[in-house]
């Protein structure tokens, strides 16, 4: 017996599984772990329910291959796991843990992929059959003797496969196999369709659950944040100049957001990208890899894409939209603080969602602190802090490999060390300009927004009755004029929506529009004021999102 693997040898798993685990490196078992070896090594049935990162994989894959008879050339173990990924990940696991098991084969089976030569694999032997619940049922119709020599079935995120729906392949496959078989199941959550498969498909099986106290890795710093729905994308933009982060994933609710914020983020030169529903398998796939090794630094996924992404370089989550439960919350944070790092995860929360912050607190017995939108000035001092810290390392021998080539340049273009330096940086900084007004306009925050002291008042019952709509514009920049127009957020219109609309059809610079509101009915532009009823005719039978934006003048008094 190791010392790395003292807590799992007296699980009493095989010895060619603990060796393998001294490779992994993991110290002790963890609690869903340590209570459900014991119990699939005994041959019982088992229901077991833990959430999300708590290591379900080596609670039932540990086990398994301790009992398998490797000189059997014939599957043994099946295990289901609802999505392509997620089958991977396992398979994956499976291939690790049994590194000291010559002869042990694990095909993993899907759908994309030929069916060929995965039931090459399985014909040649394969003992553990990894495999989605869809892609096994065609299988199963080509040949329906597959599944007659399993021995260990698991049924892995089953309330995911629920409600992707496989219900009816699952009759199929239970069918398919022998009676004698031992049956386990694990779910994060135990709803009635579940508890009725275990019902008709398990026998006498224990059941195990892992409190839900345990589930948020303490190693997640949570906090959220304050803010108006309208104000989410510039929040979000603001938190990554100041927030260290290597990888990151933020939620959204709706496939369209992913998209849009994937977007804005890849216009100020991020390397973002959407995960949804509507990605197809591979390209899913494609996208987590290339988080994993560095090509992509941002992902922004609904919860059921995201699910089950192990990704070690995530060191933060953003929640930018609320999760629907405190379980999808818990899932989420998940993503970060893998293989024992430290993660942080940032909710955003809009006034009327505090509500739902208070009951993810209460679920997962933590508070999850408030925490202020960065100003201008703590932005432009992470974007000096993050040009200092690139270049100071390089000062020191960079002259003697590039002082002679500066020497050239300067000579060259006739211009002095320090133009010539302005210059680099400049191009270093890809244009990004490193002055607090810019900071302001490029990612303008109204004042108040950040729902503080708007929310703060409301709270200690003074009088705030002020709706929404009436909310008073912020002060308008100067040689600006404020415009309206009746397109809102019920409208589906988007800040962004209105700034291509003006830009394209009334031919002005970027720079020449002020900030944009969106209200519920109606929202404010600003405008030069100079050659401002030229530029309303000209935008007289503009559209946006296929209504007229119909732009005028507004007067507050
Ligand atoms: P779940 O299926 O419950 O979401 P996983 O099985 O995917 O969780 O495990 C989550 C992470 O924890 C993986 O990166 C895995 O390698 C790691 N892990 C699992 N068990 C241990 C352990 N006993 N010690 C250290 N890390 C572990
Ligand atoms: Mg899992």
């Amino acid at each position: 017996m190791t010392q790395e693997t003292g807590g799992f040898a007296a699980l009493g798993l095989h010895a060619n599984i603990l060796s393998a685990l001294t490779a992994v490196g993991y110290e002790e078992p963890s609690p869903i772990q340590y209570q459900a070896i014991p119990v699939i090594l005994s041959g019982q049935d088992m229901i077991g329910q833990a959430q999300t990162g708590t290591g379900k994989t080596a609670a039932f894959a540990l086990p398994i291959l301790s009992k398998i008879d490797p000189a059997k050339r014939e599957p043994q173990a099946l295990i289901l796991a609802p999505t392509r990924e997620l089958a991977l990940q396992v398979a994956t696991a499976f291939e690790t843990y049994s590194k000291q098991m010559p002869g042990l084969n694990v095909v993993a089976v899907y759908g994309g992929a030929p069916m060929g030569p995965q039931l090459k694999a399985i014909r040649q032997g394969a003992q553990v059959i990894v495999a989605t619940p869809g892609r096994l049922v065609d299988h199963l119709r080509r040949d329906e003797k597959v599944l007659s020599t399993i021995q260990y079935l698991v049924l892995d995120e089953a309330d995911e496969m629920l409600k992707l729906g496989f219900m009816d392949d699952l009759e199929v496959i239970f069918e398919a196999m022998p009676t004698s078989r031992q049956s386990v199941l694990f779910s994060a959550t135990l709803p009635h369709s579940i508890r009725a498969i275990a019902e008709k498909h398990l026998r006498e099986p224990q059941h195990i659950k892992i409190a839900a106290k345990t589930q948020t890795v303490s190693r997640i710093e949570q906090a959220h944040l304050m803010i108006h729905a309208d104000q989410k994308t510039n929040a979000v933009l603001r938190l990554l100049e100041v927030e260290e982060f290597d990888a990151l994933i933020a939620f959204v609710r709706t496939k369209q957001a992913t998209l849009d914020l994937a977007s804005a983020l890849e216009a100020k030169g991020y390397k973002a990208a959407a995960l949804n529903g509507d990605i197809a398998q591979n390209q899913r796939e494609r996208v987590i890899e290339s988080l994993k090794d560095g090509r992509l630094d941002i992902v922004v996924a609904t919860d059921v894409a995201a699910r089950g992404i192990d990704v070690p370089r995530i060191t933060h989550v953003f929640n930018v939209d609320m999760p629907y439960d405190p379980e999808s919350y818990v899932h989420r944070i998940g993503r970060t603080g893998r293989a024992g790092r430290d993660g942080r995860a940032l909710l955003l929360v809009t006034p009327r969602e505090r509500r739902m912050l208070q009951v993810i607190e209460r679920v997962t017995g933590q508070k999850v602190g408030e925490v202020k939108l960065p100003n201008a000035q703590q932005v432009l001092d992470a974007r000096i802090k993050k040009l200092t810290n690139g270049l100071a390392p390089l000062v020191g021998e960079a002259e003697a490999s590039h002082g002679e080539l500066l020497d050239r340049l300067t000579a060259d273009i006739g211009c002095s060390p320090r133009a010539l330096a302005a210059a680099l940086l400049k191009k270093v900084t890809n244009g990004q300009p490193l002055d607090l007004a810019t900071v302001e306009r490029d990612q303008p925050l109204v004042p108040g927004v950040s729902g503080a002291p708007r929310e703060r008042r409301e709270r200690d019952g003074e009088r705030s009755s002020e709706p929404r709509e009436r909310r008073a514009p912020m002060p308008l920049g100067e040689g600006r004029a404020r415009c309206r127009t009746a397109l809102g957020a019920r409208d589906g219109i988007a800040a962004k929506n209105l700034l291509g609309a003006i830009l394209n059809e009334g031919g002005l610079a970027r720079e020449a529009i002020g900030r944009i509101q969106i209200r519920e009915s109606f929202s404010l532009v600003e405008l030069p004021e100079d050659g401002l009823e030229r530029l309303l005719t000209k935008l007289k039978d503009t559209r946006v999102a296929g209504k007229p934006l119909k732009l005028r003048r507004y007067r507050e008094d």
